[in-house]
């Protein structure tokens, strides 16, 4: 299933009360659209990119809604965000985001309730594979220096800036531009700044070279020469 608002307040309700002891006040839940995580819990000092949230705003959370998952994973990955917000609450500093307290809280609730929370929100392949959108991507492929291969997805009004960026980075020796359609490119986030994540040369290989494949994934682009006549693709 996909999380929604009443069910993830539904949630809240019975986890506070079976497993937090009703301790916890009221917390606004939001649903994102995030690649890289499947929930995240803000407070006031939660750094975003560059900025710092304003001290003025409520912690909330953040749960993702990119995955069709089971609902008793959803249910792990609330619980495992209110734990951040426990901890929140108490005061206490732990060594780490997930420390020794936070650590200590999950295996305990693992234990004395059956659940499964872990430590990592990172999505798995077959839960990876659950996000089936179709939606046209502007793929750079970098060749690094040390052989590895780099990718970076982002729409097309920031090919161009990207493309420039990404070129003037010393150990890329060489980018190249595709389009897709393919739904596996959405394990990768669209960023829209030069951010390049790695792609092993077998993915590569398969899911951009394979001269079988019926999507859009050859087609191949040079920037800086104009995008618009791919408009259509
Ligand atoms: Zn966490």
């Amino acid at each position: 299933m996909k999380p929604t608002i009443s069910f993830l307040l539904h949630t809240f309700k019975w986890v506070n009360r079976d497993i937090f002891d009703n301790s916890l006040p009221p917390i606004e839940f939001k649903i994102g659209n995030a690649a890289s995580y499947s929930g995240k819990f803000f407070h006031p000092t939660t750094q975003i990119g560059f900025l710092r949230t304003t001290p003025n705003i409520n912690p909330y959370i953040v749960i993702s809604r990119r995955y069709d998952i089971p609902a008793t994973q959803i249910e792990d990955i609330v619980i495992h965000e209110l734990i951040h917000y426990y901890i929140y609450l108490s005061g206490i500093k732990d060594s780490s985001p997930h420390g020794k307290r936070f650590l200590e809280i999950m295996r305990q609730i693992n234990r004395d309730h059956g659940r499964h929370i872990s430590v990592s929100t990172r999505i798995n392949p077959q839960t990876q594979a659950t996000d089936t959108r179709t939606r046209k991507k502007y793929i750079c492929i970098s060749h690094l220096e040390t052989g590895d291969l780099g990718i970076t997805i982002c729409g097309k009004t920031s090919v161009l800036r990207l493309h420039q960026a990404i070129s003037r980075i010393p150990s890329v020796k060489k980018t190249e531009w595709h389009i897709s359609i393919n739904p596996w490119f959405n394990r990768f986030p669209m960023v829209r700044s030069c951010k390049i994540y790695k792609i092993s040369h077998e993915n590569y290989e398969k899911y951009l070279l394979d001269p079988n494949r019926r999507d859009t994934s050859r087609l191949q682009f040079q920037p800086p020469d104009s995008i618009s006549k791919y408009k259509d693709v």
